[in-house]
């Protein structure tokens, strides 16, 4: 099948190249001539794990271009819904999108891939559709992927959700996810919508309460990590998404989060839970702070801040708990050194402090350092040459805790 994926970010590069490597023929759409400058030569413009390789296997079967015109009839909306102040998501660009492939498309199937907040698809953008074509559908397939996972997780999803308006949405998307093999669950597109923000509401919920239970088991001396190994042998809660640490970040949960608590205050409901989710996360990285200063002034030292990225394996620092802390410690007179093995050029945009080549250049002379994110190259550092050995982790990943002053944010 030939499809257009529109906006190639995280979503729209995994979901097309990973069509493509099913077979199709995929368009990739955006409004980035960098990106889509870069796509045409063959080369990832951002880095998941996968994506460079398959991009060139594919590479006969994809096409990149800044252009609306000439688009397939099947299309995928994969653009950005950022927050607004309100919390609340900004709907301009899936908006956007879906006029320009309206106006350019007489007929096919557009399918919703961007979060969106719950009837988006049929009472916002169906009408735009509408208003320049009777025969184009519209279907809302809502994606689970996790960055740094999200080649894997595209193909190998625990369920695929499709919400459609007629019966050739549920034809289309059924014969395009054949390759994978995963239950699909048929549902109309404003279920669809609350299935992903429930899901990750409650994936958020449960790293905040690991971090609730982390911060009291910290004042009981307690290592969470040995509570929840103990918690999650039961089969009813899983030990996913219960690591305790500096909060969750990334392009998602916060968002997410936000936009379900502040739709829904806009139609008269309080969120209790979702807002205490959130409050939580807001908190637990400044509790690095806090736990830094049981040792030393912060003013004119210099911290080492190892781990600029959401989580490991991204170059994604969106929302990342290193950016709280960094403009913590910036506030506080320390002069901060960074490193992250993928994510420093984004970082340079947000912050205008040393970036280091390497973990040793960081710590060389350093009088403390935090460890924000559990790149693997982190499990084995050599403290030695820090002028004070004072390791604060907001991620559980030291192998060897010997011969420094060391604070674990909840162990
Ligand atoms: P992204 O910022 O990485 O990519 C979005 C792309 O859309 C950008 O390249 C941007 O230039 C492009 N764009 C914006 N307006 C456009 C327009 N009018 N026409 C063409 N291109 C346009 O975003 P992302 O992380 O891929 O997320 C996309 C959506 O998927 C969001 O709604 C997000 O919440 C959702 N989502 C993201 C993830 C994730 O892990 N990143 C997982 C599941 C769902």
């Amino acid at each position: 099948m030939d499809i257009s994926v529109i906006g190639a970010g995280y979503v729209g590069l995994t979901t097309g190249i990973s069509f493509a490597e099913f077979g199709n023929k995929v368009k990739f759409i955006d409004i980035d001539e960098n990106k889509i400058n870069k796509i045409k030569h063959g080369i990832a413009p951002i880095y998941e794990e996968g994506l460079q390789e398959l991009i060139k296997k594919n590479f006969d079967r994809i096409n990149a271009t800044t252009n609306y015109e000439n688009l397939d009839s099947i299309v995928f909306i994969c653009v950005g819904t950022p927050s607004l102040p309100t919390g609340l998501i900004n709907l301009q660009y899936v908006k956007q999108a879906v006029e320009n492939v309206a106006k350019n498309l007489d007929d096919g199937l557009i399918i919703i891939k961007s979060t969106v907040f719950p009837g988006t698809t049929e009472k916002i953008l169906l009408p735009i559709v509408r208003k320049y074509s009777d025969k184009i559908s519209i279907a809302m397939n809502p994606e689970f992927l996790r960055e740094g996972m999200a080649l894997h997780d595209f193909m190998n999803p625990d369920r695929i959700i499709i919400g459609v308006i007629d019966e050739r949405g549920e034809k289309i998307l059924k014969k395009l996810y054949t390759p994978i093999k995963a239950p699909i669950m048929v549902t109309n597109p404003t279920t669809a919508e609350m299935i992903k923000y429930a899901s990750n509401s409650f994936l958020a919920t449960k790293i905040s309460f690991a971090n609730e239970i982390g911060n009291l088991a910290k004042i009981l001396g307690i290592d969470v990590y040995d509570v929840m190994k103990g918690v999650s042998m039961d089969h009813r809660i899983s030990p996913y998404f219960l690591n305790a640490g500096a909060g969750f970040g990334g392009s998602c949960f916060p968002k997410d989060l936000r936009a379900i608590a502040s739709g829904a205050k806009k139609l008269g409901y309080d969120m209790k839970l979702i807002n205490a989710v959130l409050e939580i996360n807001d908190e637990q990285p400044l509790r690095l702070i806090k736990l830094l200063e049981k040792y030393m002034s912060i003013e004119g030292k210099e911290i080492a801040v190892l781990g600029l990225a959401f989580k490991a394996n991204t170059d994604d620092i969106r929302e990342s708990r290193s950016i709280p802390v960094i403009k913590e410690l910036i506030k506080k007179g320390a002069n901060v050194r960074a490193y992250d093995p993928m994510a420093m050029e984004n970082m340079k945009k947000i912050f205008d402090i040393k970036y280091c080549n390497s973990v040793e250049e960081a710590l060389m002379n350093a009088d403390a350092c935090i460890i924000m994110t559990d790149w693997k190259e982190f499990e084995d550092i050599d403290f030695r040459n820090m002028k004070n050995k004072i390791v604060i982790e907001g991620r559980k990943i030291l192998k060897n805790r010997e011969g420094i002053i060391y604070e674990g944010i909840c162990w």
